[in-house]
């Protein structure tokens, strides 16, 4: 099977976790067969594309780590779309339609209200020369509508499986508005046509288009692609997450400190069969990834689970994985055996500033029994210093003190880090040194 796919967002905004789950199915598939994945900018609409979001959007793929093999703006092909209305035109598969927004709302209204199906009811097709003649004349410009064929259109969804629509029960789609400029739908056929894609695979919310498109296909003169139509995803209670999309933009993820594997650990599994558990690259991804896993039941995405996961990440990765994340986060001095003794106690790598803070500057103890830390502090032994002296020590002041369990290790945490929780004692002791930990231990901030 040669495969060839598209991820095809509008740059009018920012990337969300809904459209990064389709770029990531979609690079993944591609991969998987050692196919081509291209990224298309539908961009026809001049008022809302914006060039700052076609930057986010290929800043935030590349974060995810997506690359692609091609890519196209739309914008730059308009002469292709109208080499294809022509065709339509003298096909008569595209007609002229004078209808303004008021009539067709009106329209639809009556049908709504006589419990008929709002389909457009080709009004324009009967009308005479002379109607039209005198529109023209009046100024008025006409859209241009594509004439379905009033027949089954069957199509073996991957995702849905066999699936149908008849032409008659829905209108007969705007392929150009009045203005001259194309929806969605033309440039959108011409481009898979042109690119060769051999599978198109999106959102559910577009599963309407897409009998109307393969007549589309079939009247360009071409081969359809297969379609996979992936359920959208709702947040935890079944919701659309579109509410909500400022929150789950990749940037708003990025800047809460979630990690791009920790997404797209997430986004490859969500509504698979598969459980979904960390990967620490895309090649794991590729591996497992199948389309059959996908179901038709309702994906839910929780931001718990995405926490959950990047916490995950951190505590396996590995030091040389660590470094650029955490000169980025300001830690450019941060070495192995610190990232090692904290990364178990991090949700993000944000949180390693507060150790980094432990270990090297100037912390306010908390002392709950003086006489107890002063006489531990008494029993540091000599530096140099590994992860050993924390066993020896203890057992030290064990042995003088007569304390144990908790008692006894509690309140030298709370001297030493100034914190109730943190990392193994062991490892962080010989990272804040001897002279600290003395100072600390008897009430000095150091
Ligand atoms: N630009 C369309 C969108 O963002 C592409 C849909 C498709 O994949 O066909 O929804």
């Amino acid at each position: 099977m040669s495969v060839t796919v598209r991820f095809a967002p509008s740059p009018t905004g920012l990337l969300h976790v809904g459209n990064a789950r389709v770029a990531l199915i979609n690079w993944l598939f591609a991969k998987r067969h050692g196919g081509y994945f291209m990224l298309r900018l539908d961009d026809t609409d001049a008022e809302r594309s914006k060039p700052e979001f076609v930057d986010a959007i290929i800043e935030d793929l590349r974060w995810l780590g997506l690359d692609w093999d091609r890519k196209a703006f739309q914008s730059a092909r308009l002469a292709r779309y109208t080499a294809a209305a022509e065709k339509l035109k003298a096909d008569g598969r595209l007609y002229p339609c004078w209808e303004t927004p008021e009539e067709l709302e009106f329209k639809r209204k009556r049908q709504l209200a006589r419990g008929l199906p709002p389909v457009y009811d080709r009004a324009a097709l009967k009308l005479h020369s002379e109607d039209i003649c005198r529109l023209g004349e009046e100024g008025r410009r006409p859209h241009w509508r594509f004439k379905l064929d009033h027949v089954e259109v069957r199509w073996d969804d991957m995702v849905r499986g066999a699936s149908h629509t008849h032409g008659a029960t829905q209108s007969d789609p705007v392929l150009v508005r009045a203005d001259g400029s194309f929806l969605y739908t033309l440039p959108s056929v011409v481009d898979d046509l042109e690119f060769g894609i051999s599978h198109v695979i999106r959102g559910e919310d577009h599963v309407t288009n897409t009998a109307p498109q393969l007549q589309l296909f079939q009247a360009l003169g071409g081969e359809a692609p297969r379609f996979a139509h992936l359920p959208l995803l709702t947040d935890a209670s079944g919701a659309g997450l579109s509410k909500r999309l400022g929150s789950l933009s990749l940037r708003d993820l990025r800047r809460q400190g979630i990690d791009a594997m920790a997404v797209d650990s997430l986004l490859a599994k969500l509504g698979t069969s598969d459980a979904i558990e960390i990967r620490h690259g895309l090649d794991a991804l590729v591996d497992e990834f199948d389309m059959e896993k996908f179901g038709r039941g309702t994906p839910k995405f929780d931001p718990a689970e995405l926490d959950h996961l990047n916490a995950h990440l951190l505590h396996g990765m590995s030091f040389e994985d660590a470094r650029t994340r955490l000169a980025a986060a300001g830690l450019p001095l941060a070495d192995e055996p610190f990232w090692l003794a904290i990364r178990a106690n991090l949700a993000q790598v944000g949180d390693a500033r507060e150790w980094w803070a432990v270990c090297r500057d100037p912390i306010r103890p908390v002392i709950e029994d003086a006489e107890f830390t002063a006489a531990a502090a008494a029993l540091l032994p000599p530096e140099p210093w590994d992860t050993a002296t924390w066993g020896t020590w203890t057992t030290a002041v064990k042995d003088v003190t007569g304390r144990k369990g908790k008692t006894l290790f509690h309140p030298l945490r709370l001297a030493l880090t100034g914190r109730e929780n943190g990392p193994e004692l062991k490892t962080l002791l010989p990272l804040v040194g001897r002279a600290r930990a003395e100072a600390r231990l008897r009430g000095e901030s150091a």
